[in-house]
């Protein structure tokens, strides 16, 4: 494709793109086909011979792909956590995809490496990070990751390498979390070979909550206390601030303090991919309260703030570590910038040696907001969120099921677990509308039996008031 022709189509999938942030909301959310639907409307063997032209291609992307996607860019979306996408952010996508580096070295693109740095280091500022996570620090710094999921695992690898390193023979490595921690935790240890699977046990202890969903930390030193009594070595603990099911925070004050009275050296991994966003607000900061102590956090400005999948910021206070456990350099990486020590190479922070320029469409954002533009954003969903929960409240019919910490509502219809199966009705009704799209979790009850929950998450780039005045409508209209 020449540049002039590349214009010519470039412009008219901006158009395309411009069009469909204003049509979004005309789709039903969650897409309506069934398997194998998308499939049948392709083509199958053999692949075009020619090329296609223009016209073709967009009218098949609007018959043939839009139907089939589930419209996460909808003002309607409420379900899991919202997908952020903004036109700066998308901008800065384009932007990247054209000049199409790879910023594995520092070398491979200096440019790629120092602005990611850079906004790293803004955006600990505008979270209010301690100094210990900044690049300026001596042991301190931070990188994009492509999703929180990555982070943990990095995470994790470097609490083993710090472990094995401490006590080469150490046995028994032990990781921690909530009950209601992300399914990452589990896939790392999986990953890492510390699980056989998602049930496996051996060490992998999910620790119990309190009534707001939160890890108690007197379990957690219960648990520390018996592992390290049985010759174990706990390597590895991550506190949740913001779980998925419920947005509960765990108090990572006090798990940092029961780590340094009974595992001292233990890596805490703080893991705020959805609400860490809220803290560049600073009446939400109490949630980082305790973050001095971690030697890892993450949050994903991918889920909440405007900017475009994927994008999930990672700090270590440790960085020796992190890349000790993940450096290797064949005579094909090596160069003169990086023996010079001079230079970060992001290659070294990650699992996969190449890497997008992701801090483009991070810098964008940053800059065309500004930090106050940001906070606005926050504030107005955890405002939209607050409203849509009195109204929960104000409903005899709903009980409001776990403390909003920002702008997740967790509701049911009342009653026990009898009332499941009405709740899982209710939900059928309300996805079947089209109107707007919810998801569900189980969350334990006062009698620690687990319930079946709605989830009104409210974050899409889009929403505004009457949106979600809309999804409280449709809800009442499909009470079972
Ligand atoms: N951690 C938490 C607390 C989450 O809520 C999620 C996803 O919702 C994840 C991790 C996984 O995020 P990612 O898709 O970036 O791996």
């Amino acid at each position: 494709m020449s540049p002039e022709e590349f214009r010519e189509w470039g412009k008219r999938a901006v158009d395309c793109v411009a069009d469909y942030m204003r049509r979004a909301e005309e789709f039903p959310v969650l897409s309506r086909v069934r398997p194998g639907d998308v499939a049948a409307a392709i083509p199958g063997s053999p692949p075009m011979q020619g090329g296609v032209s223009q016209n073709t291609f967009f009218d098949d992307l609007e018959r043939v792909i839009l139907p089939g996607l589930t419209h996460w860019q909808s003002p309607n979306f409420h379900a899991y956590f919202p997908c952020n996408s903004s036109g700066p952010g998308i901008i800065g996508e384009i932007l990247s995809a054209g000049l199409n580096v790879n910023g594995m070295l520092w070398a491979t693109s200096p440019a790629a490496t120092e602005l990611e740095t850079r906004v790293l280091d803004w955006m600990a500022e505008m979270l209010g990070l301690p100094a210990c996570f900044r690049s300026t620090s001596e042991r301190g710094g931070g990188c994009i990751q492509g999703t929180a999921s990555e982070s943990t695992l990095v995470a994790l690898l470097a609490a083993r390498k710090r472990a094995m390193q401490k006590s080469p023979t150490a046995s028994g490595l032990t990781l921690y979390a909530s009950t209601q921690a992300h399914s990452s935790v589990i896939k790392s240890a999986m990953i890492a070979g510390l699980a056989s699977g998602p049930e496996d046990r051996s060490n992998v202890r999910l620790i119990g909550t309190d009534q707001n969903h939160a890890m108690r930390a007197d379990l957690l030193k219960r648990a520390l206390s018996e592992d390290v009594g049985a010759g174990r070595t706990p390597f590895f603990v991550c506190a949740t601030v913001g779980t998925t099911s419920s947005t509960a925070v765990d108090p990572v004050p006090e798990i940092a303090e029961v780590i340094r009275g009974m595992a001292p050296g233990c890596w805490l991994h703080v893991d705020a991919a959805f609400s860490g966003a809220a803290c560049i607000c600073p009446e939400f900061r109490w949630m980082f309260g305790g973050v001095e102590h971690a030697d890892s956090l993450c949050f994903n400005p991918h889920k909440w703030l405007l900017t475009n999948f994927d994008c999930d910021c990672f700090w270590t206070r440790d960085k020796e570590t992190v890349t000790g456990a993940l450096s290797i350099t064949p005579e094909y990486l090596r160069n003169q910038a990086s023996q010079s020590g001079q230079v970060i190479d992001y290659r070294d922070w990650q699992i996969p040696l190449g890497r997008r320029f992701r801090a483009l469409k991070l810098w964008l954002v940053i800059r065309y907001y500004g930090v106050e533009g940001l906070q606005a954003y926050i504030r107005e969903h955890i405002r939209l969120a607050a409203m849509f929960e009195k109204w929960v409240r104000a409903d005899e019919r709903f009980e409001v099921v776990a403390p909003r910490t920002v702008s997740l509502v967790c509701f049911r219809l009342r009653g026990g677990p009898e009332a499941d199966a009405r709740n899982r009705t209710l939900l059928e009704r309300i996805n079947a509308t089209g109107k707007v799209y919810l998801s569900h979790t189980m969350l334990p009850g006062p009698d620690g039996k687990d319930r079946y929950v709605l989830r009104m998450a409210i974050g899409a780039s889009a929403t505004e008031e009457r949106h979600v005045r809309t999804a409280w409508e449709v809800i009442r209209g499909s009470v079972p």
